[in-house]
């Protein structure tokens, strides 16, 4: 058994020729065997970088002090300890040490969920292995793996070139150079610098087009990336728009609530003629009940479990502010196969010459009959179709496998190649044997762009190759002079193959033209010129690929069309196919999905001659795109985006890249994309599935109504908490002892404490709340709609207003009823809670009424947190310490009972607001 190479780091093998790289690294074009690689990953590790160092918990800790909200709170703690208010100073430092606890813990939820997210866009790897292509973990590949690369892929590991297609890297990650570089398999100088090490492909970088394999030289962190940058910071921070606008509205908030307790501060002293001391407490008790210390972590938290909740519906976002812009995206531009369609291609149909045959079974189980005008026929016999389908046999990557364990046949390599294989096996083809005695010399990889591949063959036993064309028939036809019939062949007719295409693919087949051109046996190789012209015409494919159910409900309930009566909503967005396939095909499964008027289509030749304003005023009528190429989607999104949408764009290719780099939103496929679409997107989907976008704006929408409720919530209990105190002074409600001393009927320290038990438990609670009932059946929101709406501000006026009310009321009631000022202070911090829980209940749905068992009982999160807040305030009125500590006293039943009737009619009144908005916006 070999054992493993001895490596030395500074290896030149850069220099070093092919064969001498394999000998060194113990290895060959074929690659290792899975123990082999079993046994080195053992001794060399896994490949990957070595994590940033995270800030130690204590760093972390200390860190969520550091904000203006609580630099206030700090500084009027150590104010009052200089006062010798050990009590409002050690409640004060409590508010701020709670405020931390929960964001600290919070923060590390958050940035364990943004890790995970991170493991699932783990990057794979194509390696032979036991002499097959395998898709791998980059982190298992192991030096002397053998790597083939094609456009889209991130390098994994750094290689050691031996084959190269028209490979061209962009190694920006490494050389800071934009321009993708050619590659080639030469060694080069010893001296070279990175940059001209024309034989290597460096971990890190992108192969920005065609094809290659190379061997393992190094991983993790002895690749060259690895060297320079040792450490890659890997976690993101959780922030986004809005949370940067809630911080710099924070900055205001603190500097208006400091002028306004400095006011009432002055107003104190100078127009009441109230005592200094009492007042400075007054106005620290103020300003601290008026500073919303607990948003910040709030707003995080809310974020952090929008992020998890779209993880699970197979949503994986890759940069935060997506979070936001997905509940205001107006138009969703979707690839068909895959996303839309079940990506499961079977051939149904294949014309070669006048003869249409039919092939049954489904999938890539190479099971099936081929009729001919109603009756089964043995496809070997008819020499033309078992020509037609071993060209395509050879002309393929793909290959199907049985795969024991799970008695399945499973794909390796594209769909619409799988197809094909399929079909040849179906016939009884095996396309080993055909490829061991037709071997494949060269060949033109198939890219979007082109929409054709090519094969070069030793075809012929007198040593005569063959070029096998096959790609979207327009493409393949405007190439081919002749076409093949039973006799030989004969002129091309065009217009027969034009009709007998649209037949197919007016049934929502995808298209797909096989051709051929015998060229002598010197021919060593292929290039663009070989394929221009001269083709033998063998036949055309129809394969379908249908609609996947999930797609046509997520659709119908996007753009308001019915699928049944319960999906008949309409979230006012527009859903737009984009595909590469014939515009008949597309037209048909359009519709199928209930897109477009299942007539209009813009096909991209068309698209191509119009000029950017033409295109912008087309766009809007047209939901279909035929024939496309990945460049036309970027005019696509920036035309849709110049009429004012917030586009979301689909890719999977590395032509998407600036498509998905310019949209709103770039979506890339998780499963079938390409490592460039996805480092271009801000949003992958790990099902490739068109639901899963739809999930993802119902998730955005859900995370900005969660954003809203929590301010919406918040900002009114502190404004009613700071409206108390102030109200008190200004119209001189409180005890006045003789010698100037004053005491608010809710005293600092009390009011410190609702601040922090309400921070703790009702806030909270908002982020768990899940989508509203309406929220996909109404227009997306405006994006530029500001944080703080005159609605926000009527908001926070009249529920702080209503609280203060029925606080002080309570507080002068029961003073006028002969209550001691203990008893009645308590009394009115109960009616302030008590009205904050049913004004929570209200806050649970923006515009829709509360007044429901769901409003009441519907939110685990809210129960619980009423629960604790009412232990916590139990104990605050009846334990003998908190009495000691508070000054508060027990309340009878009685005042109990008018407390509840206060929250209720709270939470009658800001239904009733709401009634009246509801039906002044006619929602
Ligand atoms: P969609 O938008 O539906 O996801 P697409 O834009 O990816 O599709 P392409 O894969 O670019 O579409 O295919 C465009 C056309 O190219 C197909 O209709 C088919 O005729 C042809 N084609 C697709 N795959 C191959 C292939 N492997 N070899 C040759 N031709 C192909």
């Amino acid at each position: 058994m070999k054992t493993d190479p001895d490596i030395e780091p500074e290896t030149s093998w850069h220099s070093m020729p092919v064969q001498e790289v394999f000998q060194h690294l113990q290895t060959s074009e074929n690659g290792l065997d899975s123990s082999q690689a079993r046994q080195r990953l053992d001794s060399f590790g896994p490949n990957k970088l070595p994590r940033a160092r995270k800030q130690g918990p204590f760093k972390r800790f200390l860190l969520q002090f550091h904000n203006v909200l609580i630099y206030v709170l700090l500084a009027a703690t150590i104010v009052t300890a200089l006062l010798q208010q050990w009590v409002d100073s050690a409640v004060i430092f409590a508010v701020c040490l709670v405020n931390a606890l929960i964001g600290f813990i919070q923060e590390g939820k958050a940035e364990k969920s943004m890790e995970s997210l991170q493991g699932m866009l783990a990057p794979v790897a194509t390696v032979l292995r036991d002499g097959q292509k395998k898709t791998v973990p980059a982190e298992e590949l192991v030096p002397g793996d053998v790597v083939v690369l094609s456009s889209g892929d991130k390098v994994p590991a750094d290689l050691r070139l031996f084959q190269a297609r028209d490979l061209q890297i962009e190694e920006a990650a490494l050389t800071g150079e934009s321009v993708p570089v050619g590659k080639d398999i030469y060694e080069a100088d010893p001296e070279a610098g990175l940059g001209d090490r024309s034989c290597m492909a460096f971990s890190g970088t992108m192969v920005a087009y065609g094809q290659g394999a190379g061997v393992v030289a190094a991983t993790g962190a002895h690749t060259q990336i690895g060297r320079i940058s040792a450490m890659l910071a890997q976690v993101q921070t959780l922030t986004t728009p809005l949370l940067k606008k809630i911080t710099r509205f924070g900055h205001f908030l603190t500097a208006a609530i400091l002028v306004t307790a400095l006011a009432t501060f002055a107003f104190g002293i100078l127009v009441r003629q109230l005592m200094p001391s009492e007042m400075f407490m007054a106005a620290v008790g103020l300003a601290v009940s008026a500073i919303p210390a607990g948003l910040p972590a709030i707003m995080t938290i809310t974020l952090a479990i929008g992020v998890q909740r779209m993880a699970r519906r197979n949503a994986i976002i890759r940069k935060l502010p997506a979070l936001e812009t997905l509940g205001a995206v107006t138009t969703i531009c979707s690839d068909k196969t895959g996303t839309l369609t079940k990506n499961q291609m079977t051939v149904q149909s294949v014309q070669v010459s006048e003869d249409l045959y039919l092939i049954t079974g489904t999938g890539y189980n190479p099971m099936g009959e081929f009729r001919l005008q109603d009756q089964n026929i043995d496809p070997l016999q008819h020499s033309l179709l078992a020509e037609t389908l071993r060209a395509v046999l050879l002309c393929n990557e793909a290959h199907i496998y049985y795969q024991e364990n799970e008695g399945v046949y499973r794909l390796e390599g594209a769909s619409t190649e799988g197809a094909l294989v399929a079909a040849a096996m179906k016939a009884g083809l095996d396309q080993k044997q055909e490829n061991a005695d037709r071997p494949r010399i060269d060949a033109i990889p198939f890219s979007s762009d082109k929409k054709f591949m090519a094969t070069l063959h030793d075809y012929h036993q007198d040593g005569g190759r063959r070029i096998i064309l096959k790609g979207a028939p327009e493409r393949v036809l405007e190439r081919c002079s002749h076409q093949a019939n039973s006799n030989g062949q004969k002129e091309l007719d065009p217009d027969f193959w034009h009709n007998s295409g649209e037949t197919i693919a007016s049934r929502g087949q995808r298209l797909l033209a096989v051709a051929f051109k015998d060229v002598p046996g010197d021919k060593k190789g292929l290039d663009e010129e070989d394929t221009s012209e001269g083709f033998t015409l063998l036949g055309l494919f129809g394969i379908i690929d249908p609609p996947r159910e999930e797609a046509v409900k997520a659709a119908a309930k996007l753009i308001g069309r019915c699928v049944s009566v319960r999906d008949c909503q309409s979230a006012g967005i527009n859903v737009k196919m984009i595909t590469g396939d014939h515009a008949l095909t597309a037209v048909s499964i359009a519709d199928e999905l209930g897109i477009g008027d299942g007539r209009t289509f813009l096909a991209g030749k068309d698209l191509e001659k119009m000029s950017d304003e033409e295109l912008e005023k087309k766009v809007p009528g047209v939901d279909v795109y035929a024939r496309t190429s990945p460049e036309h989607k970027l005019r696509l999104v920036q035309a849709l985006q110049a009429g004012g949408n917030i586009v979301a764009m689909t890719g999977d290719g590395v032509n998407d890249a600036p498509a998905l780099k310019r949209a709103d939103v770039g979506v890339a496929m998780g499963k079938g994309g390409t490592e460039a679409a996805r480092e271009a997107s801000d949003v992958v989907l790990a099902d490739d599935n068109f639901a899963s976008i739809a999930n993802a704006v119902e998730e955005g929408r859900t995370i900005y109504d969660n954003l809203k409720k929590a301010i919406l919530f918040i900002l009114p209990t502190n404004g009613g908490q700071a409206l108390v105190v102030m109200a008190s002074i200004v119209l001189g409600i409180g005890l006045l002892g003789e010698g100037g001393e004053y005491t608010l009927p809710i005293s600092p320290p009390q009011i410190l404490w609702i601040n922090m038990i309400i921070a703790v438990t009702l806030a909270l609670a908002l982020a768990f709340e899940p989508p509203e009932g309406n929220v996909m059946s109404r227009p997306p929101r405006p994006p530029d709609e500001p944080l703080i709406s005159g609605f926000l501000i009527w908001r926070v006026a009249s529920v702080s207003v209503l609280l203060v009310i029925g606080t002080l009321w309570h507080y002068q009631y029961m003073l006028s009823g002969g209550a001691s000022h203990e008893l009645a202070s308590t009394t009115a911090i109960n009616t302030l809670v008590v009205g904050q829980v049913f004004y929570l209940i209200n806050s649970r749905f923006i515009h829709e009424p509360a007044w429901s068992i769901r409003g009441f009982l519907g939110s685990r999160a809210v129960l619980i947190s009423i629960a604790v807040l009412a232990v916590l305030q139990i104990g605050f009125t009846y334990l003998p310490f908190m009495q000691y500590i508070f000054q508060t006293e027990p309340v009878c039943l009685e005042s109990w009972i008018r407390i509840v009737l206060f929250g209720i009619i709270v939470f009658l009144a800001v239904e009733l607001e709401k009634a009246f908005f509801r039906s002044r916006t006619g929602d």
